[in-house]
């Protein structure tokens, strides 16, 4: 679980309606063929409690209370569902289920179509990194996503070793990664979707390639640092930022604070690694399907490990800077 992991609450009262009460008719038959044909999993983790003819059910995102009858099928549903039973042969073994129930827990985001994971990523065990997109698409948006992947591409500048098992996780998914030399000439011809800076020092050899790249693009732009006492993450710059790196650091030498370059060295694995490569992943994915987590948005976030610390400092554009003055064209090419 990432640190930066906090947990939304929604209480959603739904009442169901029993399962006598439902009127059969061809639309719904359709629908319902479609859905027999669906794989339902649940969120990781999912948990659910009973009383009093409630069901409270808690998972990552989200926590609902469910009134009304066939709590019994749906709660014996939830506990069954793994991803790879179809839903045909889920409501075949569970008395009282049907597909109506497994439609209603799509719809109330409380489980998922496993569809969703490209099988690369459901063979190495790694669903849970795009778990946290899911619930925002419907289910037959989610069954698109494995194909919308294959289409996405990071190109990575600057450090690779400190991503390499982001970079894994992409590739498992579909994901194109390719990694970029600051002198490479190819950089500006492609366009990729995200521009990925890791860096091992602030400001080093690649952050000039990297923003000038995203400048001439419309590519969203995600830095991150693995530090010795935990990580830098962001800023992030969509293609319609009004700043940019050269802004950034511009403003940080006017201000004097904090304009040093930082001359540390992270040796070995630290503890913190892989809670560094889960968070870089899900944020990387969450790029990929243009859902950029708030916490984000024109701050970046300074996650120090030891002192259980996380700050956020701004992001401010700054006036005449030359990399935007020659981009302004950019958000004509790429309203
Ligand atoms: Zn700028």
């Amino acid at each position: 679980m990432s640190p930066l992991y906090i947990p939304l609450r929604v209480i959603v009262h739904w009442t169901l309606t029993t399962t006598d009460t439902l009127t059969p008719g061809i639309i719904h038959s359709q629908h319902h063929h479609a859905i027999m044909e669906t794989y339902p999993a649940a969120y990781s983790p999912t948990s659910y409690g009973r009383h009093d003819g409630e069901a409270v059910i808690r998972t990552p995102h989200a926590t609902k209370t469910l009134q009304g009858g066939g709590l019994e099928a749906i709660c014996t549903l939830l506990a069954t569902m793994d991803g790879t039973t179809p839903a045909s042969d889920l409501i075949a073994q569970v008395p009282d289920s049907d597909p109506e129930q497994i439609d209603l827990l799509y719809g109330a985001d409380i489980a998922y179509d496993a569809q969703a994971i490209p099988a690369g990523l459901a063979e190495a065990g790694w669903e849970r990194y795009l778990e946290p997109v899911l619930p925002a698409m419907s289910q037959p948006t989610q069954q698109t996503l494995p194909d919308r992947l294959a289409a996405r591409s990071v190109a990575v500048f600057g450090e690779y070793d400190p991503v390499s098992g982001v970079c894994d996780r992409l590739r498992a998914a579909g994901v194109s990664v390719s990694e970029r030399s600051a002198t490479d000439p190819q950089s500006h011809l492609d366009d990729p979707d995200v521009i990925f800076l890791s860096e091992q020092i602030e400001r080093g050899d690649s952050w000039r390639a990297a923003n000038e790249a995203w400048a001439t693009s419309s590519a969203t732009l995600i830095k991150t640092r693995l530090t010795a006492t935990g990580w830098r993450l962001g800023p992030v710059l969509t293609a319609d930022a009004r700043a940019c790196l050269n802004c950034v650091y511009t403003r940080v030498d006017a201000n004097k604070a904090g304009g040093q370059l930082f001359d540390e060295t992270v040796t070995g694995t630290p503890p913190y690694m892989q809670a560094y490569t889960d968070t870089v992943t899900e944020l990387l994915f969450r790029a990929l399907v243009a859902q950029l987590p708030r916490y984000l948005d024109d701050q970046f976030v300074v996650y120090d490990h030891y002192q259980g610390r996380r700050e956020t400092p701004r992001v401010f554009a700054s006036p005449h800077c030359k990399v935007c003055d020659n981009a302004s064209s950019r958000q004509e090419r790429f309203p």
